[in-house]
């Protein structure tokens, strides 16, 4: 085996972490869950919008219905001043009190329809309004989902090679020294594997003793174990 290996080995584990690490957070996932909110914002305001259309609709008919009654009494008293059943002066003031009245009441209820109209179209181009940015959200919902897609495809493509690659390193190196390099790469990650360099362990934060080193520089073995860091140490 070469010593290179194994430090290749440490290499790729690295980078599978990384690739990992950017597969779980993309930014189109944030971006995604943004969008996401957004939609779910709208709608939630269409149909808060949709109930308040159905309420003004009911009120629009009931003033338009309003008005519908009281024209047809008006036209009622307006035939029977005209008709010339009610001769009395007093009746016919009072026939004619009641028209204009009527009439007042007509014009308000009239007033009233027209502004519940007025609501609905204001509210129909406020739900359109907010329709279309639901489609935009769509869009961008689709386009971003594509996206992680295509981004993982290419991660995955990657951590497979990567796979591949460590598992053939794998079969050249002693099992024993893997086993000891993936038990402290939970402690030392990506510095599990060290050179020796300078005379001295590259693990080790500090200066080592001076013994150490010595037994180090003068080993017959390839690879040692750091007696200072507990690194696994190539020579
Ligand atoms: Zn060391």
């Amino acid at each position: 085996m070469s010593h290179h290996d194994l430090l290749e080995v440490q290499r790729l584990d690295v980078e599978t972490d990384q690739l990992l690490h950017r597969r779980a957070v993309l930014a189109q996932r944030g971006q995604l869950r943004e969008a996401t909110d957004e939609r779910k914002r709208l709608t939630a305001e269409i149909d808060q919008i949709s109930l308040i259309q159905i309420e003004v609709a009911t009120r629009q008919k009931r003033f338009e219905d309003e008005a519908q009654i009281v024209a047809a009494r008006i036209e009622t008293d307006e035939a029977r001043l005209y008709s010339g059943e009610v001769t009395g002066l007093r009746d016919l003031q009072a026939l004619q009190d009641e028209i204009a009245s009527l009439r007042n009441r007509q014009s308000d209820l009239e007033d009233e329809a027209l502004n519940a109209m007025e609501e609905a179209e204001s509210l129909a181009s406020r739900a359109a309004a907010l329709s279309t940015e639901v489609d935009v959200c769509d869009q961008r919902i689709g386009d971003l989902n594509a996206e992680i897609n295509s981004a993982e495809a290419e991660i995955d493509a990657r951590l497979e090679t990567v796979r591949s690659n460590r598992t053939e390193l794998e079969a050249d190196l002693d099992s024993s020294l893997i086993a000891d390099y993936e038990r402290l790469r939970s402690m030392f990650g990506s510095a599990t594997v060290v050179r020796f360099e300078n005379g001295k362990c590259m693990g080790c934060p500090s200066m080592m003793p001076a013994m150490e080193a010595d037994r180090m520089k003068h080993s017959t073995a390839d690879v040692l174990s750091c007696d200072e860091c507990g690194r696994i140490v190539l020579l």
